[in-house]
């Protein structure tokens, strides 16, 4: 890393931002063009705020895979068994049935 780039550090989350003028951004761009490291860096930046706007709570998926993981491991409730079983297993069922 030399000095151009620990200058850059500073404006590429400004770069990255929008905040820069013409003339800034594109000093900016034309040392991203032959820097791979600052480039890798914008890129880091870019991954990092994208994972900062997209944290949201633990989506359903996240639940329902909890929620199996602990059915699993209560096999004497057979919770496991009715996660699944249950909706298709209870209206079909021949026991229930009959008299
Ligand atoms: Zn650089």
């Amino acid at each position: 890393m030399n000095d151009e780039c620990k200058k850059l550090a500073v404006d590429l989350s400004a770069y990255f931002d929008q905040e820069l003028d013409e003339a800034e951004a594109r000093a900016v761009e034309s040392h991203l063009a032959d820097c791979a490291d600052c480039r890798e860096s914008l890129e880091k930046m870019g991954r990092l705020r994208a994972a900062l706007h997209t944290a949201t709570p633990p989506p359903l998926e996240q639940k329902l895979i909890q929620d199996l993981m602990q059915a699993l491991r209560q096999p004497e409730r057979r919770a496991g068994r009715d996660l699944f079983g249950g909706v298709r297993g209870r209206s079909r069922s021949p026991v229930t049935r009959g008299n």
